[in-house]
């Protein structure tokens, strides 16, 4: 047993814990691990506990891994999701080589996503980061510009709107930490009332994934406590 595969299964165990406390399903709240810094080596090792859906910020790392690993374990169906900032000029490998993209925050984005989302491969699921706590300096559509951003998305012919994602202003206080996603959930909610089927909250990271669960989240994106503390200097 490896650190990893342990702290998968802690992991786990929590998310089931508290999805049961919540009144929750467990099977409502899945688990995407996001591997960002870390090799393929413990992806692989993720990968070998049952772990198939990974999540990867940057853009060059996550291609230099898809690529190692489709050489080494070519049978294995690894599920990509981009979650880190999108540059209008790097679209075309995101659309090639991810099932999932959570940060869409502007239509220009989107619209290049559906024209280079190749037509061998299923519609590219898709979730509009939110910055829900309204921050200066955050990405992400405002939370009162989200409504007509996912009715043009909801357009896009080869994309599919799943959801929406956010990345709260951090902070320890588990009520403000319930707060910032219980608005996401209320503004996913009313999308749907305009008729568009929303399915996903891409909500909840290592430090608030309780807060998360507990209001709606049904996609945990967990990196530090499955792969340890990330060293970005290397
Ligand atoms: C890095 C990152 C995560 C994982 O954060 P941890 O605190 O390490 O669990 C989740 N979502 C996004 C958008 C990230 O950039």
């Amino acid at each position: 047993m490896s650190l990893i595969s342990d702290n998968l299964q802690a992991v786990l165990a929590d998310i089931q814990l508290v999805a049961l406390d919540s009144g929750r399903s467990p099977e409502q709240v899945r688990l995407l691990a996001v591997s960002k810094t870390f090799g393929a080596d413990a992806i692989l090792d993720a990968a070998s506990c049952g772990q198939m859906a990974f999540g990867e910020n940057y853009l060059q790392e996550a291609l230099e891994k898809i690529d190692f690993i489709q050489q080494h374990s070519p049978d294995l169906k690894l599920e990509w999701h981009f979650i880190g900032p999108i540059q209008s000029n790097k679209t075309k490998p995101i659309a090639e080589n991810f099932s999932w993209v959570h940060s869409v925050d502007r239509e220009k984005i989107a619209q290049r996503l559906s024209e280079q989302r190749p037509a061998d491969l299923t519609a590219l699921n898709i979730c509009l980061q939110v910055n829900i706590s309204g921050e200066v300096s955050k990405s992400g559509v405002l939370p009162q510009d989200a409504l007509s951003l996912a009715l043009k998305i909801a357009q896009l012919p080869r994309l599919k709107l799943r959801g929406l994602m956010a990345v709260p202003e951090a902070t320890e206080d588990e009520q403000q930490q319930r707060l910032a996603f219980r608005h996401l959930k209320q503004l996913k909610d009313e999308i749907c009332k305009h008729g568009i089927v929303l399915d996903t909250l891409s909500m909840g990271m290592s430090s608030d994934l309780h807060a998360a669960i507990a209001e709606g989240s049904t996609m945990v994106r967990i990196g530090t406590a499955i792969f340890g503390r990330r060293n970005y200097a290397k």
